[in-house]
């Protein structure tokens, strides 16, 4: 009885973030649909009819694609829970009498191939299909294939560890074996984002210390005049995937490396480009970064402290199709079914997160020499160039957007400039 309470429960919140999510995406798709023939006023300067129908058609196109995909999605996982699917791959895995923590090694493994699996068609068509289509893909197919078995791998080797000591903490630290869980959880993240730029991105990138010349320059000027350390500026070969261009800080403390993709240095001048930098380091000197991170520790916390409280509930296990508890099986089910419960609070880090940028792009524009010009140029030159939905629907952007509108970037900038 329990047990179909909590199923009925989770349906019922799992539907309506479905409803939600795609209504969204309707109201999202209707509104560009309904500017198509107008270019909003405040980018009439600087975007042709033709650039603007095609950011418009690229909206769309991938607003479609996501209804599509997540409306398949989520009948895959219902399909999955309701057939008791999960249970049977955890009673085949029992029955190999591998111990617990192969055990739950291999489900992890099984339901990671599952899901990817069952993306595969939809990451294949956005890339090959709608990205090509608007001239982003640089992928080949092996490209594709490779960088999936990478991080297939790469998540497996990073997994064994903290899931063996996870799972020791359970059966040697007694009641406070999740705090403990959640501290050592803390330090492992902070172990890969240290050795992330070093060991991880380089099997995916090539990374290459940024040539002596003006651009260089300016960005030491910077880093200078903003008193920041670096442990270097690098190019990374971003074309080899997609033209879409970024600018990114890696690593943590003294060894933050700068990192440019090829493509941003291509489509941005070096005020522009140094000017982006000036933003990025905002975010690190107004501390967004540990802010951001801190927030996120807490969900791990009460991730951890739910675990803790439901471990031992049989009924929970029962809803979702398995026969037995597994601390492998509850972290399984956090991670596919707590969206349905933490949904509400995107906005919230959404709203968070555009109220960083503001004042990251305020450091940027207060900063560098014509800053809020240059900063101008960069947003439109991006915006342009990844064909950024000019017009998304007020809620929409309100709940996804962890970056204000280009409209709303570009007000905030001229307020300062004036
Ligand atoms: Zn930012």
């Amino acid at each position: 009885m329990a047990a179909q309470a909590i199923l009925i429960l989770f349906l019922s919140f799992f539907g309506l973030k479905f409803i939600w999510e795609a209504l969204l995406l309707v109201l999202n798709i209707n509104y560009a649909k309904s500017n198509q023939t107008h270019i909003p006023p405040f980018a009439k300067k600087y975007i042709t009819s033709e650039e603007y129908a095609r950011s418009v058609e690229y909206t769309m196109t991938r607003n479609k694609f996501a209804l599509l995909s997540d409306a398949f999605g989520a009948v895959f996982l219902i399909v999955l829970i309701i057939s008791g699917f999960f249970g049977i791959v955890d009673n085949f895995l029992y029955s190999l009498n591998l111990g617990e923590y192969l055990q739950g090694l291999l489900f992890f493994l099984s339901i990671g191939l599952v899901f990817g699996i069952f993306s595969l068609p939809f990451s294949l068509y956005s890339q090959f299909v709608i990205e090509a289509r608007f001239g982003f893909n640089k992928m080949t197919l092996l490209l594709f294939f490779l960088d999936r078995l990478k991080a297939l791998i790469i998540g497996m080797i990073i997994t064994a560890p903290l899931y063996y000591v996870l799972l020791w903490l359970l059966g040697v630290a007694g009641s406070w074996w999740w705090i403990l869980a959640f501290g050592f959880y803390t330090l492992f993240q902070l172990f890969i984002t240290i050795i992330y730029p070093t060991v991880i991105a380089p099997l995916f990138n090539k990374f290459a210390p940024l040539e002596e010349g003006a651009l260089k320059q300016k960005i030491e000027n910077l880093l200078k005049h903003v008193k920041y350390t670096s442990g270097g500026i690098f190019t990374m070969d971003g074309s080899k995937r997609s033209t879409h261009s970024n600018a990114y800080f890696t690593g943590i403390g003294k060894t933050k490396r700068i990192v440019l993709f090829d493509t941003l240095m291509n489509k941005l001048g070096e005020d522009e480009i140094t000017t982006v930098l000036a933003h990025e380091i905002g975010h690190q000197k107004k501390k967004h970064v540990v802010k951001m991170l801190i927030i996120s520790l807490a969900g791990v916390l009460a991730g951890f402290f739910i675990i803790n409280l439901l471990l031992y509930y049989m009924p929970l296990y029962t809803a979702f199709g398995f026969s037995r508890i597994s601390f492998h099986a509850i972290l399984v089910l956090l991670g596919l079914c707590s969206g349905a419960f933490t949904f509400m609070f995107t906005p919230f880090f959404s709203l968070l997160s555009r109220r960083y940028e503001y004042q990251a792009d305020r450091f940027a524009a207060e900063q560098v020499k014509k800053g809020a010009f240059f900063l101008k140029n960069a947003l439109i030159g991006l915006s342009k160039d990844n064909l950024s939905n000019l017009t998304p629907h007020p809620l929409y952007s309100f709940y996804y957007y962890s970056h204000p509108t280009l409209a709303e970037r570009i007000g905030a900038l001229e307020k300062i400039k004036a």
